[in-house]
């Protein structure tokens, strides 16, 4: 999961990104509204991250143009407690969800988690394909009932593999999705990761999840 924190206080932002990036996600953050209005049209992001006092563009023009362009990543709205103006207007100009700073870490994070899972139409949040399951909650991975111990990176691709189950996804939407700006799209560092999860999730077991879609890239599912 790749997400767009547009924030313009440092502390916060980087508060944020870490506590994302703990999560496994990838994160881009900006700092300015005309700049998160470019990158958010520009990269499929799965998650916006909105702050509404920004220099350059306000938040809510951000929003609204975003919107215009046909632009439907889900967008939470960060804004101060006594603006509930701001709120309904966020709202009603297009954004999913709100939180009012200041917030506890652990809301934001379980709001993203509810924005994954109403997008991706799995009400329990739980991803499986055939006996592998993965908890975005907890974020165990078990194979067969048995428990797989994976990297922060290779859960992050395993998720986005599992959250698109039976699509073929190419090498640059999984880099869009999985990595973030610092990602240098010269290197085989997606085959190199994929044959990490293929080592803990397919070796040894009947039938491989994993499939090479030659020419085009890859897909999970169960093998039929
Ligand atoms: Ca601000």
């Amino acid at each position: 999961m790749r997400l767009l924190l547009v924030e313009d206080e440092p502390k916060v932002a980087s508060f944020i990104r870490r506590a994302l990036e703990e999560e496994s996600y990838a994160v881009d953050v900006c700092v300015d509204g005309t700049t998160g209005l470019d990158w958010a049209q520009g990269v499929n992001y799965d998650l916006i991250i909105l702050d509404l006092m920004l220099p350059g563009l306000p938040g809510l023009q951000l929003l609204r143009q975003l919107r215009a362009a046909g632009v439907k990543t889900p967008v939470l709205i960060l804004t101060a407690r006594s603006e509930v103006d701001q709120r309904v207007k966020g709202l009603d100009a297009g954004a999913d969800d709100y939180l009012t700073k200041p917030f506890a870490i652990e809301e934001l994070i379980a709001r993203a988690r509810a924005l994954f899972r109403r997008a991706s139409g799995t009400p329990t949040g739980t991803l499986q394909v055939d006996d592998l399951v993965l908890n975005p909650v907890t974020r165990e991975v078990t194979r067969a009932g048995q428990r797989i111990e994976l990297t922060a990176k290779e859960y992050a691709l395993l998720e986005y593999l599992m959250r698109n189950a039976g699509r073929v996804l190419t090498r640059p939407m999984i880099t869009e999705h999985v990595w973030d700006l610092d990602f240098d799209t010269f290197t085989n560092v997606i085959d190199v990761y994929i044959s990490y999860l293929r080592n803990k999730i397919d070796r040894g077991r009947e039938n491989s999840l994993i499939q090479t879609v030659r020419g085009s890239g890859y897909m999970i599912r169960a093998d039929s």
